[in-house]
């Protein structure tokens, strides 16, 4: 199974768990102006994440996607690649991965990233012990996504 494959049932990179933002060039805001929902200043663009181009892990402008999309590759998805790691093993990665996201989706819901929602609530949250859970939360999905996703790029 490929890394194709996976990414259709994982999404983790465009959905705002690791990353907040994806830079554009002057081109590539112009191109996606309309079809996704884009910050801009007059030099570039930023596409901000959960990014709205992303629907049941599936990018909808792929074709079109920014370079810095198309050539991002978690560490998981090279490992993959590499057969260091088999398919049904980094499914049940990204399943974990996207439990950790969840459960910080359940206790902060609302727009922007889980992580960013997380860390809004530990520092003006209402309840002092929800803040502990949510904080405990965010440590947990922290370290997973650094040791299992971050760290390599095939660029
Ligand atoms: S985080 Fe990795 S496995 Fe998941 S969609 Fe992105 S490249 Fe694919
Ligand atoms: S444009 Fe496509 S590949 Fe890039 S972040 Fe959005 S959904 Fe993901």
């Amino acid at each position: 199974m490929s890394l194709e494959a996976l990414c259709l049932k994982c999404g983790l990179c465009c959905d705002g768990t690791l990353f907040t933002h994806v830079a554009l060039t002057v081109e590539e805001a112009r191109r996606l102006a309309g079809r996704v929902e884009l910050q801009s200043n007059e030099k570039a663009g930023v596409l901000r994440q959960p990014c709205s181009a992303l629907e049941r892990c599936r990018c909808t402008v792929y074709a079109d996607r920014p370079q810095g999309c198309a050539r991002f590759v978690c560490m998981l998805g090279a490992a993959l690649q590499a057969n260091e790691v088999g398919f049904d093993e980094a499914q049940r990665t990204v399943e974990k991965a996207q439990a950790l996201r969840d459960a910080i989706n359940k206790l902060v819901p609302g727009i922007g990233t889980p992580i960013g929602r997380a860390r809004q609530y530990e520092d003006r949250g209402p309840d002092a012990e929800t803040a502990v859970a949510v904080r405990e939360a965010r440590r947990a999905l922290e370290a997973f996504v650094r040791r299992h996703f971050l760290g390599r790029s095939g660029t």
